[in-house]
């Protein structure tokens, strides 16, 4: 804090000031701004402007020096960002590097983060599945965490907001425990995956395979032009940035449209470090940023907070802003913050293959795949474990890779039109349950680059998800025997947690003060300017892809608070 810089207070006054450009910041900046306030947007990374900082989008796979490969004394030098599996030659320059910032694993944690305009908004698989009253009563029902403050029909009006914008493909599948939303036309699935659907649908009524929704947009390009972006173009080259912003990231989408209003203010390279509290006032008044290139720390001011740094950073930035009336950490009263952290739990998967389906192929690219709604302990509690899982499943058929002989011979080898099997696969999304001792914390010795206290993470699986990962195993290899797949594999990879990326929890909403830190409308109950609304915010994790959820509750939180505003 050495160097301080004294601007005028007014100068650096905003009426709000957004923690963060990413995927619920962009959320927060946009509807702060169409509302009509100045809006500063506070980003630690550096400036990735649409399109012009999209490097690789338009390469060709020889084009890479690694043919997309990380080479290897890159991946002994990251082995954490390494595990995930978009961490490749075309976008390892939008991911955070192992020795960049380091944090404390008290446990085992992958965290893969993306430190830039639009945080990692660029690099997400886009898949967006609603919540619904399943997932929000889950805790009240199963007696774990907190009751959740909120229910479905709370956020309903929000989802269907936060689609139209984003623009959301997929199919109206009448299912209760996946509600529908606003959709553009869906992808399809393949032939594959359509008779594991009409066999689930014969043997097993109550287990659907449909097709993911995803944050692509696939119709109603008049729209979309008015946002600069245009019909999805199936390159399925999303994590390098998409040139069409024909998948949602804030980069293409909620950023720029923020800026056209004339009330966005966006400062990159600003760490910040702590949210400032006014005793007197009772209420926060700023924030501290420390700029990333000089170490100069400045005061920016606003009357309305928004943090949105990403579950994990957020924790951090509220553990590190403390005051006299707040000594551990802004709005810890009750001691739960930083703790009951949740995760997803990823470590399953399974493969085979088909023999029959020989009349059909798959051809071209498509940007999802199949999903499987989560079947277990949904209206009653039905196994030895609490909660259940959803799965991505797919199928598909290639052409058999033939490179015999040499000339001629060789060309006809590779030009055959022959295919292989029918390839089936699925992979494990389960709900995790959050604990106290799930935690992250600030460690008392280790600080970064800028003097923040890096974050200590104490993350673990529990018996809850080996039992859940030993039923999905058993479930899925049922089905797919009953079915006739051949060729069965089951894997458990044990990767530590983190790899997900879907990380919650440590600023939980509740009820109750004394249990949760966040109300019903993510604000800091003991500090009600501050506003929560990413990932931090969450109770419980359910099995659905959270970030739709996050952008919901970031609407619908701008909306309150403006409404709300003294
Ligand atoms: C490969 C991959 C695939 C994924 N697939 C999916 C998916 O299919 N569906 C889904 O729902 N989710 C998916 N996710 C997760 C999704 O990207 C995140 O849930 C989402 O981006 C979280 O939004 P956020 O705003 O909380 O954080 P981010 O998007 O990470 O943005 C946080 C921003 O805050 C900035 N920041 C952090 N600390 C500070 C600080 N102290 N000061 C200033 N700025 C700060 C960061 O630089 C960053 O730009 C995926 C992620 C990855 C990487």
């Amino acid at each position: 804090m050495a160097n301080l810089n004294i601007k005028s207070k007014q100068d650096n006054s905003y009426d709000a000031i957004v923690i963060g450009s990413g995927m619920s910041g962009g959320w927060a900046a946009k509807e702060l701004c169409e509302k009509g306030l100045k809006t500063l947007v506070l980003e630690r990374g550096r400036e990735v402007k649409h399109v012009q900082d999209y490097p690789t989008t338009n390469k060709m796979p020889w084009e890479f020096e690694h043919r997309g490969a990380i080479p290897e004394e890159i991946k002994k030098e990251n082995p954490v960002v390494s595990r995930c599996y978009a961490f490749r030659e075309d976008a390892q320059h939008f991911f955070v590097k192992d020795k960049e910032h380091p944090y404390v694993q008290e446990k085992p944690f992958d965290w893969i983060r993306g430190y830039q305009t639009g945080g990692k908004s660029l690099l997400w698989a886009r898949q967006v599945q609603r919540w619904s009253d399943f997932d929000f009563e889950g805790p009240a029902r199963d007696g774990f965490a907190v009751d959740w403050p909120i229910r479905y029909k709370d956020l309903a009006p929000w989802y269907s907001h936060v689609e139209k914008f984003i623009g959301v493909s997929g199919n109206k599948d009448g299912r209760d425990n996946l509600p529908d939303g606003e959709f553009l036309p869906p992808f399809e699935l393949t032939a594959g995956e359509l008779y594991f659907k009409d066999f689930l649908r014969k043997n097993y009524p109550e287990r659907e395979i449909i097709v993911a929704r995803c944050a692509h947009i696939t119709g109603n390009a008049e729209y979309y032009a008015k946002q600069g972006r245009t019909l999805c173009q199936n390159r399925t080259l999303c994590q390098r940035g998409c040139p069409f912003g024909g998948y949602f990231s804030s980069n293409s989408s909620t950023l720029p449209w923020a800026a056209k209003t004339g009330n966005l203010s966006m400062q990159h390279r600003a760490v910040v470090h702590s949210i400032i509290y006014d005793e007197a006032k009772g209420k926060a008044t700023g924030v501290r940023v420390i700029d990333a290139n000089t170490n100069e720390t400045t005061e920016y001011y606003a009357k309305l907070i928004f943090v949105n740094a990403s579950a994990l950073n957020t924790n951090l930035i509220l553990l590190n802003s403390t005051s006299s009336r707040f000594p551990q950490g802004l709005g810890n009263d009750s001691g739960v913050l930083g703790k009951y952290v949740a995760f997803h739990n990823y470590r399953a998967g399974i493969s085979a293959e088909f023999d029959g389906l020989k009349e059909y192929i798959t051809e071209g690219r498509r940007p999802t795949s199949g999903y499987f709604p989560r079947f277990r302990n949904v209206y009653k509690q039905e196994t030895d474990f609490l909660r259940g899982y959803a799965a991505g499943f797919s199928a598909s058929r290639s052409m058999v890779n033939d490179y015999s002989g040499i000339g001629e011979e060789l060309e006809q080898a590779m030009t055959r039109e022959e295919y292989g099997p029918w390839r089936v696969g699925s992979h494990m999304m389960g709900e995790t349950i959050p604990k106290e001792a799930s935690q992250v914390s600030l460690d008392p010795d280790k600080k970064d680059a800028w003097g923040i206290p890096q974050l200590r993470v104490s993350l673990d699986y529990d018996a809850n998800d080996e039992a859940m990962i030993k039923d999905y195993l058993e479930q899925m290899t049922e089905m797919f025997e009953a079915a006739g797949f051949t060729n069965i594999r089951t894997r458990d990879d044990k990767r530590a947690p983190g790899l997900d990326i879907h990380e919650m929890g440590g600023a939980r909403m509740g009820k109750d003060p004394e249990t949760s830190v966040l109300n019903e409308w993510n604000q800091i109950h003991a500090c009600p300017n501050v506003y929560v609304t990413d990932g931090a915010c969450m109770t419980s994790t359910s099995t659905q892809n959270p970030s739709l959820t996050y952008m919901a509750f970031a609407a619908r939180a701008v909306d309150h608070a403006v409404k709300n505003m003294g």
